[in-house]
């Protein structure tokens, strides 16, 4: 299949040909037909694979058939880089149609608040909005949502989750009862299901996939201390050139002390968390996203929908809380096709909690042995037995 059989509007078939997107994903080939059929829609599908496209294109196509030029299509995300980055992605896409789009999301000065208010008052035909700062515009009651036909939630579990769940609601208040929403991600674990259904109506259901981390990501996990960690990254990124290396920790603390550790003996890394300015958090993501550098160390801000090209390998400095979130961190690489490497580090007391990971991809991680010169790592022994047949736990660790 080509992506001149869905006879888009000549205009969004030129933006297409501009970026070489030629065959459609199976993501996109199967969600296309349905949002453009106007339906409700959950859709879950392996990171990597083109879900932005997937529910961007039917919108635009629409936008631009019908020469639409009301605020028709609110997207909702986690994060101010995802809100950025679908942002842009509009602007490829749309460049030859004429929608206009616009990004809503927190941390800027006095300025943006009144360029977000401006587009969200005079009209953009879309807006991508983290939840909290929405809610701020909405409550100051100029925002008219009357018009919108297509309601997006990407990174849909994310958002459904504790932290979001009544701000989503509330913002529903604002729009029309007869609309279409999309729910959009690669994990949808059956308790948001179950929630998301009440935003919806009698909607279609797509599973590629469902909870499986990108196929081009080679996993692998090491059993190491704490006070191992920082040997081990250094031995790691020694062994094999990374053009960009992507490094989680769950907390802001520990980005920042890895950040500085890894400084401090030359590597060539920079760290993002929610204590810098925005200005800084664009800069320093716009740094990684042009190579400037090499290493970023993170925090779970992107863990979600962030697409960066040749990101060769990605390194969880410890197992993260939330299982769908390793799946979303290690997706991070091995993107678009692409292939990727992902390593996460074990200590003695995350064991139980990468042994529910391994349930949830229903797959046993390798546990490579840490290099001699780094000494004994602590045993792999989680206290649970082990939730699926699948899992055998007795296969001695390769040499
Ligand atoms: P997902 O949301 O599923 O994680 P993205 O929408 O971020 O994935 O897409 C991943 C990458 O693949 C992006 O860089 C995007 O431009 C590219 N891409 C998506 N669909 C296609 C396609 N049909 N042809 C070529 N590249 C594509
Ligand atoms: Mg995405």
């Amino acid at each position: 299949m080509n992506f001149s059989d869905f006879n888009f509007e000549q205009s969004l078939q030129d933006g297409l040909d501009a970026m070489q997107f030629k065959t459609p994903s199976p993501i996109q080939e199967l969600a296309i037909p349905i949002i453009s059929s106007q339906k409700d829609l959950i859709a879950v599908a392996q990171t990597g694979t083109g879900k932005t496209a997937a529910f961007l294109l039917p919108v635009l196509n629409r936008l631009a058939q019908n020469n639409i030029q009301s605020t028709n299509t609110l997207i909702i995300v986690p994060t101010r880089e995802l809100a950025l980055q679908i942002d842009q992605a509009i602007q490829g896409f749309a460049y030859f149609t004429g929608a206009t789009s616009q990004a809503i999301y927190g941390g800027g000065d006095g300025a943006v608040f009144e360029t977000e208010k401006k587009a969200l008052t005079q009209g953009v035909n879309i807006i991508v909005a983290t939840p909290g700062r929405l809610m701020s515009h909405l409550n100051m009651g100029y925002v008219k949502f009357d018009q919108i036909e297509h309601l997006i939630l990407d990174e849909a579990d994310k958002m459904l989750d504790m932290g979001f769940v009544d701000d989503i609601a509330k913002i529903t208040t604002y729009l029309p009862t007869k609309r279409q929403t999309l729910l959009f991600s690669a994990t949808m674990p059956p308790s948001i299901r179950k929630l998301a259904q009440k935003l919806m109506v009698d909607p279609e259901q797509i599973n590629i996939a469902v909870s499986k981390p990108a196929e081009g990501v080679t996993q692998g996990a090491y059993l190491a201390y704490d006070s191992q960690k920082n040997k081990l990254i250094k031995a790691i990124l020694h062994e094999k050139e990374y053009s960009s290396v992507l490094i989680f920790a769950s907390t802001k603390q520990k980005v920042k002390d890895l950040h500085r550790d890894l400084y401090r003996i030359g590597l060539n890394a920079k760290a993002i968390h929610s204590e810098l300015e925005q200005k800084e958090r664009e800069e320093v993501l716009r740094s990684f996203r042009n190579k400037q550098t090499q290493i970023l160390v993170a925090t779970d801000i992107l863990s979600r929908g962030i697409d960066i090209e040749d990101i060769g390998l990605v390194i969880n400095y410890d197992v993260p809380n939330d299982a769908e979130d390793y799946i979303h961190r290690i997706g991070r690489t091995a993107r678009a096709s692409s292939k990727g490497v992902a390593y996460t580090f074990i200590n003695d007391i995350d064991q139980q909690k990468f042994q529910k990971i391994e349930a949830l991809i229903d797959k046993e991680v390798e546990k490579i042995p840490l290099p001699k010169y780094i000494g004994e790592g602590p045993i792999y022994n989680p206290k649970s037995p082990p939730p699926k047949k699948s899992f055998s736990k007795s296969r001695p660790p390769r040499r």
